[in-house]
């Protein structure tokens, strides 16, 4: 782990293993963990603060390494365990810990030895701050930073698999696997493709300052599949074919087969009920007796099942670029990271795990990042390009067509 110096770090002492006790449940503070690879936190100081050159510098940072865990950083920073759980706690709203990986900075601001903030800072266009509001509680504010997309055209012939012909062109795994969602129901990669059909793809990378944040994005594709050209193209966040039609199959509004009676609606602005301070209800519940079928509410990729000290046993779905789900408080996971599900299908038994009241399903949609109201917002249903759009699109497209015409490959 490399840390950044910038006074002496106190060596205090490390309260031990006391059980905390927070509302109807306890932990054993240190069994919390990462979803990382483990091996021992070493510790080495490496003083640089010329990327912090700011007013509000951290006391501390970290950047992750495989094998930490939040409470081994916590437990060197001589922060105590009573402190991380408050973060934890705040973080229940977000879930923002859990997607911390190798590389990601973790700036920690302490006074007399007590945590005031913590900045996860997981590239140049997205950090989370955890800032302290009360003697016990933290809140949290997100950043998201849009920054500058640069296109780039990726084009190459098949020869062999789809997969390895477009990671040769230089696509990614995951882009790959984009790709092939996308096209799902026109095409059979496995079957239909043959030796000579191109590819071309615009793809675009987010840089933020002039630094490559790590995020892309498909902006158009074209597959020339002999006599066939299958195509899609990204407008106002979701993609069509060349004559404008929605290639998204439709969303389901709620994660269940009958529809459950809601005990607790999304609401951005709740009030804690003790602490009388903003705690917003991100997703909305669901009173489902333990062990329901949780369906999924549309395709696409299974990027985290993961067990949160509040949140409990919770899973997260990726919808393409736009659409994210998340669910909470399982006693089931029927999926595993990185596998394809479609929608309908059936990915956990509902639970009361993490903190939680009393058996329910806590169901999220995010779009573009952000938490939604997922009984009111408006989610994906198999439509075309709406009139008022004709004009716009039509320009996107002919636009991407002659990007990707220009690799020499079309
Ligand atoms: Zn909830």
């Amino acid at each position: 782990m490399k840390r950044y110096l910038r006074k002496p770090l106190m060596l205090g002492v490390f309260l031990p293993a006391a059980v905390l006790t927070l509302g109807a449940f306890s932990y054993q503070p240190l069994k919390y963990s990462l979803p990382l690879e483990l091996p021992q936190l070493t510790v080495s100081a490496e003083a640089s603060l010329q990327e912090l050159a700011d007013i509000s510098i951290p006391d501390y940072v970290y950047t992750i390494q495989s094998g930490d865990t939040l409470s081994t950083i916590f437990q060197t920073l001589s922060v105590s365990q009573k402190e991380m759980y408050q973060v934890l706690e705040s973080d229940v709203s977000i879930l923002a810990l859990d997607t911390l990986k190798p590389g990601d900075k973790l700036g920690f601001w302490l006074k007399q030895g007590r945590l005031q903030k913590l900045e996860l800072r997981f590239s140049p266009a997205h950090q989370v701050v955890f800032s302290k509001v009360a003697d016990e509680a933290f809140e949290y504010d997100e950043v998201h930073v849009d920054g500058e997309w640069r296109e780039q055209v990726v084009a190459g012939e098949i020869n062999g698999s789809f997969y390895t012909s477009a990671k040769a062109a230089g696509l990614s795994a995951a882009e790959v696997q984009r790709v092939s969602a996308l096209l799902q129901d026109k095409i059979n990669f496995r079957r239909d493709l043959r030796a000579g059909d191109r590819f071309q793809v615009v793809r675009a990378e987010q840089f933020v300052d002039g630094q490559p944040t790590g995020n892309t994005r498909l902006e158009g594709l074209r597959v020339l599949n002999r006599a066939r050209e299958l195509t899609a193209f990204m407008f106002d966040g979701n993609y069509y074919d060349l004559n404008g039609e929605s290639l998204a199959r439709a969303f389901m509004r709620v994660p269940t087969k009958r529809q459950f009676r809601l005990s607790s609606h999304f609401n951005p602005y709740r009030k804690h009920p003790v602490t009388g301070r903003v705690r917003p209800h991100n997703g909305t519940d669901f009173a489902t007796p333990i062990g329901t079928p949780i369906l999924a509410t549309g395709d696409g990729v299974v990027t985290r099942v993961t067990k949160h000290p509040y949140a409990g046993l919770y899973i997260v779905i990726e919808h393409g670029e736009k659409y994210k789900t998340r669910f909470l408080h399982l006693s089931k996971a029927l999926v595993s990271k990185g596998q394809t599900v479609s929608r309908g299908q059936k990915i956990a038994l509902s639970g009361n795990s993490g903190r939680s009241t009393g058996a329910h399903l806590h169901y999220e949609l995010h779009i573009n990042g952000r938490p939604v109201n997922a009984m009111k917002a408006p989610i994906p249903v198999a439509d075309a390009v709406g009139d008022e759009d004709r004009v716009a699109f039509n320009a996107l497209k002919e636009r991407l067509l002659t990007q990707m015409s220009t690799t020499g490959n079309g």
